[in-house]
């Protein structure tokens, strides 16, 4: 399986920091909320790169993303048990959506009945308009 990771501005030249479409994250970087999930903390680093979403009248969402090899152990982790936070986060990555994705990479939030951004957006856009 490929995933096509399409840049926005990898050397942060327009936005100040590297940044990269919302389910573009480079490996071995992740959000804050995601090294939790992890059992991490982001160690005091500063943002080493940001996900935008794009949304309509509103300013983009922002997630900023830590270096994971910078990040530090929230607390001492037995393997079992880091292994067990991986795997339930995991199983949650999945849309609900007609899509179906797993992997999704984050959780999809209530907000969106569970289901991606694709699947939310492509809702929106096929029943939204009145
Ligand atoms: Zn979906």
């Amino acid at each position: 399986m490929t995933t096509t990771v399409i840049t926005l501005d990898p050397a942060g030249q327009i936005h100040g920091l590297p940044t990269y479409p919302w389910q573009g994250a480079p490996q071995g970087m992740a959000t804050r909320r995601q090294l939790a999930q992890l059992g991490l903390r982001k160690n005091g680093q500063d943002p080493a790169a940001q996900l935008l979403r794009p949304r309509r009248r509103r300013p983009p969402l922002v997630a900023y993303l830590y270096r994971i090899d910078l990040a530090a152990p929230r607390r001492p982790f037995t393997d079992a048990k880091r292994a067990a936070v991986h795997t339930a986060a995991r199983s949650r990555q999945v849309c609900q959506g007609p899509c179906g994705r797993r992997d999704l990479g984050y959780i999809p939030p209530e907000l969106t009945g569970r289901r991606c951004w694709q699947c939310w957006d492509q809702a929106n856009t096929t029943t939204g308009g009145r």
